[in-house]
């Protein structure tokens, strides 16, 4: 029966969400489980068992991130070519399985090569399972939002189980069970989508092409093959640009410019009306990076000051500061994504809910408030420099209202302003501001860093740091609400 669902059956769900959204959702929680368990490992595995010095290994982070990211616009760009959403999220998780399994064997030699098998696999199967979420819906149907936020709430149960169980496992028993972890997690995502999907009737399946004589035809097997082999080629590649930090410098630098050139050719190619949303889209793009390159201190300035700066103290009761770093935020998306989900419902059907571009700019403003509260814990440090904890988690409180009022609703956004030819490569631009963000990330928390300071100085310098943030986001919010009207003209009807 399943098998039969017509597009029109899936969209017209009745209830607040389509089934398969929950389908979905299990199958990107264990995705995140096994991405953010890598991630909480990757920098103490190259610093304890490599031996790497700590800015060697945080540069080498910096690296891996952006190029995660990075690969989304040509996991993207595949999937909507030649592969279809279905068989780059297979080819993906295959990918990770692979590298999970090679790290979980001998993770001190084969390091970057377990490594690049899942910057690859992320590539192919995160965009597109986000890509797949929107087609859930009609292009008007306001529950879209709510969607995506409860998604969202999949995203980070994963990312909490995942960041926290693998390193505890590392560090309690060995590094070849934690990434043996990561592999067998992977696999259930992909057992999950692979018994669920057959529910998604029509969507994400391979692509047509027109041919010569203008009839639509299946896309010829020996292209999608060239992609799985061709993806397999450039491993080599990707090892040696992840080992090398400054080859990514290189590679950002041309990576940006040659998406935005390939994006223009292709608006080129659409209606007026598709273009001005495109237009939009990639403005909403251009201000996520910088949203990013701020929020995503966590795993940089943010983990150091948590190291150096705070008490052990959180609403009474002793907590390590870096377990409070790495997990609060996670924590208050999963509470606050439903809620907010809901609020958003509520506003709707009283025609109050903000539209999206008011929501991105609440979100800067949410940001600029959180690192008014980094900037805050100043205020509450004892001689020493040691600072409250509760006051650091009150500013991952609102930071995570930032993160909810931006990034969920950027995926949404993102499948809404896109042509269906060209959803794939937007979701995929929309995670290469997030590369852009990492990296910026990294080059804004090196100029707070400072060496051998002592614990007054390193708050001193990092709380600066923090409330030029501040103002810079705070600046960016009013400058997207400002512009609003503008962009509301590009984005037609879209709300
Ligand atoms: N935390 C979210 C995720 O893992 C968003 C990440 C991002 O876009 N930078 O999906």
């Amino acid at each position: 029966m399943e098998n039969n669902l017509t597009l029109e059956d899936i969209q017209s769900f009745k209830g607040k969400y389509p089934k398969q959204l929950w389908y979905l959702f299990f199958s990107e929680m264990w995705e995140r489980f096994c991405f953010y368990g890598m991630r909480g490992m990757l920098v103490i595995f190259m610093t304890t068992q490599l031996l790497m010095k700590e800015d060697v290994a945080n540069l080498q982070y910096g690296a891996t991130q952006a190029f995660v990211y990075a690969f989304t616009f040509i996991g993207g760009l595949f999937a909507d070519k030649i592969l279809g959403f279905r068989r780059s999220l297979f080819w993906g998780g295959i990918l990770m399985i692979i590298g999970s399994c090679i790290l979980a064997y001998d993770p001190k030699n084969l390091f970057f090569f377990g490594i690049s098998f899942t910057i690859i696999g992320t590539g192919f199967f995160k965009p597109n399972i986000s890509t797949m979420v929107g087609s859930l819906y009609k292009s008007d149907d306001t529950r879209r939002d709510a969607g995506f936020s409860l998604f969202y709430s999949g995203i980070n149960i994963g990312a909490l189980l995942g960041g926290y169980a693998c390193i505890a496992i590392a560090q309690s028993y060995s590094w070849n069970l934690a990434f043996g972890l990561a592999a067998i997690v992977m696999l259930i995502s992909l057992v999950t989508f692979v018994f669920t999907q057959r529910s998604l009737g029509s969507i994400g399946l391979k692509p047509t092409r027109i041919s010569k004589e203008g009839e639509e035809k299946p896309q010829k097997s020996w292209v999608e093959y060239a992609v799985y082999i061709g993806s397999l080629a450039v491993i080599p590649l990707i090892m040696m640009m992840v080992s090398k930090t400054e080859y990514t410098d290189y590679f950002m630098f041309t990576i940006g410019p040659l998406t935005l050139i390939y994006i223009f050719y292709e608006m080129s190619k659409c209606t007026r009306e598709e273009r001005k949303k495109l237009f939009a889209a990639l403005a909403f793009i251009f201000f996520s990076i910088v949203f990013w390159a701020f929020f995503e201190q966590s795993g940089g300035s943010l983990a150091l000051f948590a190291e150096n700066n705070l008490d052990h103290n959180l609403a009474g009761m002793k907590l390590n500061p870096n377990g409070v770093n790495n997990s609060a935020n996670s924590l208050f998306v999963i509470i606050f994504a439903p809620i907010l989900g809901i609020l958003w419902i509520y506003m709707s059907k009283r025609k109050i809910e903000p539209n999206t571009i008011v929501k991105f700019g609440l979100g800067f403003l949410f940001l600029g408030l959180a690192f008014y509260t980094f900037y805050s814990t100043r205020f509450f440090a004892d001689g020493n420099g040691i600072t409250s904890l509760n006051m650091f988690t009150l500013a991952y409180f609102i930071i995570t209202f930032g993160e909810l009022c931006l990034s969920p609703i950027g995926l949404s956004i993102m499948t809404k302003l896109s042509t269906k030819s060209l959803q794939g490569v937007m979701m995929g631009m929309w995670f290469l501001a997030s590369a852009y963000g990492q990296y910026v990330a990294g080059i804004l928390g090196a100029e707070m860093a400072t060496e051998n300071a002592t614990k007054q100085e390193r708050l001193v310098a990092y709380t600066n740091g923090y409330l030029d943030l501040a103002i810079y986001a705070a600046i960016a919010g009013v400058i997207v609400i400002a512009i609003s009207p503008l962009l509301k003209k590009l984005m037609g009807g879209v709300k």
